[in-house]
């Protein structure tokens, strides 16, 4: 068993090129390299034999849990019987079609049909060609940047790498800056006047979006792009009033509401989609990862029916619409995200995740949210952050340089527990498999004090 360790270490850092990772380092040997053997419930094992209890399901996405048969079986039917046959000009097959319906039926009101893909990222780019190609059927090519806010993620290609708000995935790739502009995030605990309400910060961050769109010219503005909760960014509910009071200013200046719920779409929040938890009207809704629990990757934008009869006038006009992807609504991932969403329901995750949510969140702000160098303990659903601070009172940061959270986040492993370091910011965030019990909870609050504890 070592020695095929040893190897595959070797391969490993001599070919295998890493996404987000330090390439110097990774390739010097200076960061570890785990392979991930097999994966039980919450539980991953690696080859080394060693169990952690991983309480980011991976990317957020491993929603029921791994190791379900009943997704293993579905794929291996359907790869049996059909492995593939592509969607275009009408053609479909069962899976795709059964789980097209069943995706709309669990969408909030108003939504009509499903574009599928691959990945967030490319759900987020098929958003913005089709908001492009929706304004310029109504005739007004002008209207076409596409709002999004600082701190938001929204993928890494081209486009959407742009639309991403965070510095890490901009620095030396000279991404298009034109048509995408970034707004405030509406991040309570960082507001820079303390004396602000939660009500009176989301009054602000309108007013903020309110500017900008007056200062760009409404009438270029085409889409305003947003998680119902910021994930990447820091794991930041919105402030109480945010989602009603940017609306109002979005219907004001008839600019489009993408909801990206790549993260929360299909119960995280303890609800089906986060839209429907804070009350948002979206036009288009990105879904990815809780779509097939990451069991195959499938990702897919919901349009509203009002969106839909615009796209319908542009193939009366223009004929079939180019854009198409080789995989989109591929027959294997389509028969995962079927029985996915069976699952779902049958183990009951969505309200599992509002009450086991809750509960883990307010047992990690009982253990925690006193220690002198936790500034927030925050979260909804089964999403939760702990965000550090050098000084709670004056709530200065600690400098990026002395990497809090990742030291915390390998005190948690170290005591089995995986977290996660965000990217931007001393946050450990949790977004566990929705299947969570309090007593699997119960043990990542535990690592998660005695992590603290051993850093500081
Ligand atoms: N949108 C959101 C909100 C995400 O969190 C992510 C990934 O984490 C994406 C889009 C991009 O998805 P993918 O990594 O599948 O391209």
């Amino acid at each position: 068993m070592l020695e095929r360790n040893n190897e595959l270490t070797a391969w490993d850092r001599d070919h295998f090129f890493h996404p987000s990772t330090h390439m110097g380092m990774h390739a010097r040997g200076e960061t570890p390299t785990r392979v991930i053997g097999s994966g039980e419930g919450v539980y991953i094992t690696d080859k080394n034999g060693r169990t952690s209890l991983d309480a980011f399901a991976g990317l957020y996405c491993v929603n029921v849990g791994y190791g379900r048969q009943k997704i293993a079986d579905a794929i291996a039917e359907q790869a049996r019987n059909l492995a593939y046959y592509h969607a275009y000009v009408g053609h479909g097959t069962e899976a795709s079609i059964t789980l097209a319906k069943m995706i709309v039926d669990r969408a909030p009101e108003g939504m009509s049909r499903v574009y599928f893909g691959l990945s967030g990222s490319d759900a987020n780019e098929t958003n913005i060609k089709l908001i492009w190609y929706y304004n310029n059927i109504l005739g007004r090519p002008e209207k076409k940047k596409i709002i999004s806010r600082w701190r938001g993620y929204h993928g890494s290609g081209v486009m959407t790498g742009s639309l991403t708000g965070l510095e890490l995935f901009h620095k030396a790739f000279d991404l298009p800056r034109v048509p995408i502009v970034h707004t405030e995030a509406p991040y309570y605990f960082r507001r820079p006047d303390r004396s602000m309400s939660e009500e009176q910060f989301s009054q602000n961050c309108a007013d903020k979006l309110e500017e900008l769109i007056l200062s760009e010219g409404p009438e270029t503005i085409a889409a305003f792009i947003g998680e119902p909760i910021l994930g990447t960014g820091g794991i930041v509910p919105p402030p109480k009033g945010y989602w009603e009071k940017i609306q109002a200013v979005l219907q004001k200046y008839e600019i489009l509401l993408v909801a990206d719920e790549v993260v929360t779409g299909f119960g995280r929040l303890g609800t089906m989609f986060g839209s429907d938890h804070y009350g948002m009207k979206p036009d288009l809704i990105t879904i990815a990862k809780g779509l097939t629990s990451a069991y195959a990757p499938l990702s897919g934008t919901i349009v509203s029916d009002r969106f839909w009869q615009v796209l319908v006038q542009g193939s009366d006009q223009l004929g079939a619409i180019g854009h198409g992807w080789t995989y989109s609504a591929h027959p294997i991932c389509a028969a995962a995200g079927i029985a996915n969403l069976e699952l779902i329901d049958e183990m009951g995750l969505v309200r599992n995740a509002a009450e086991t949510g809750g509960y883990f969140r307010s047992r990690l702000a009982e253990a925690v949210a006193d220690h002198k160098h936790v500034g927030e303990v925050r979260g909804d659903g089964l999403m939760a952050a702990v965000e550090f601070v050098e000084d709670k009172d004056d709530r200065r940061f600690f400098d990026p340089s002395q990497k809090i959270g990742p030291q915390i986040a390998t005190a948690l492993l170290e005591r089995g527990v995986i977290g996660r370091a965000m990217p931007q910011g001393d946050i450990l965030g949790f977004a566990p498999p929705l299947c969570l019990t309090r007593k699997e909870a119960d043990i990542v609050v535990k690592a998660t004090a005695e992590a603290i504890e051993n850093v500081f």
